[in-house]
């Protein structure tokens, strides 16, 4: 079976589907994407995604010539045409500046390329789930304020890679961010969270982190149910005494943590909290797809 990837406008078979190497993404990775993934063929909060896209595309200066409701159809077309819209499918939304015309700044007159990959997803093990994972802290430190930089998804992810390998090379699947002062920051593919005495914490969208989309999912499901959540500064020492941990993405949903760095989380994992807000997340993801399929007729 083929493969279809859409570039600017057109389904091309994924082995004919081809980007100049003059394409500002390749040669300075000038570019943002957005990772979402539908179930069984509901796009999960791809309005959030795009709106997401949108709003670093107008503060990244991109010369836009499409709109939001032509991406999301150019989304659904791509998910139909790879005959996932009944499985669980894994959608990338890329779009570059174009193709280099020699003025490194952003007035060259440049024409984007919007590029969509749908594929099948592979599940994450499910001992993730019921058991919690690893995670570590990066030997990359941010500095205290970071960079405004941090808060778009951009394609250059370097530095989420680096922390990703750090992390796989240390037996963990996950990799945080500190800052120099050993503040919590975010994930290298994920925002975080702690519980200590039945109140969530976690790091605040001030200090230039990425506004994960399951991030604002996760604090409303709180807010709705009456759950104490912050939004405030979080030092290492907090996470680590913290009786529940888990991290967020669109990708994976809600994982529970198990150990950061060498300290074992004490209560038992996934704790009372974490198990409560995976429940009623899997809840919105199944209200979510009853609406999906009512906005698609
Ligand atoms: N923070 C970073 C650095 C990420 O790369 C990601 C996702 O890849 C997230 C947070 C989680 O964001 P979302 O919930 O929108 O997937």
């Amino acid at each position: 079976m083929f493969k279809f990837v859409f570039i600017n406008g057109k389904l091309v078979v994924e082995n004919r589907a081809k980007i100049s190497v003059k394409d500002r993404g390749f040669l300075y990775s000038d570019g943002l994407y957005e990772t979402l993934r539908s179930y069984r063929g509901n796009l999960f909060m791809l309005d959030a995604h795009v709106l997401r896209l949108f709003h670093s595309l107008k503060v990244l200066k991109y010369n836009i010539p499409f709109d939001e409701e032509y991406v999301k159809s150019a989304v659904i077309k791509t998910v139909s045409k790879n005959n996932l819209s009944r499985s669980d499918a894994y959608i990338k939304i890329i779009v570059t500046r174009g193709i280099h015309s020699g003025e490194l700044h952003f007035g060259g007159g440049y024409k984007p390329n919007l590029v969509i990959i749908a594929d099948s997803l592979t599940p994450y093990p499910e001992v993730d789930y019921t058991e919690g994972i690893n995670i570590i802290s990066s030997s990359i430190r941010r500095s205290a304020i970071g960079s405004p930089l941090y808060c778009h998804k951009l394609l250059n992810y370097f530095e989420n890679i680096f922390a990703k390998n750090e992390a796989h090379c240390n037996n963990a699947q996950e990799a945080i961010f500190l800052t120099r002062d050993h503040l919590i920051l975010e994930g290298a593919s994920s925002n975080i969270f702690f519980v200590r005495r039945s109140v969530v914490y976690t790091p605040p969208l001030t200090q230039n982190i990425l506004p994960g989309v399951t991030r604002e999912v996760v604090i409303n499901i709180f807010r709705e149910n009456r759950i104490k959540i912050r939004q405030k500064k979080v030092h290492y020492r907090d996470i680590i005494n913290a009786d529940e941990i888990f991290k967020t993405s669109s990708v994976a949903g809600i994982v529970p943590v198990k150990k950061i760095d060498r300290f074992v989380v004490a209560g038992k994992v996934p704790g009372n909290i974490t198990s409560k807000l995976m429940k009623l997340y899997g809840d919105k993801v199944e209200y979510s797809k009853k609406k999906f399929y009512l906005r698609k007729t």
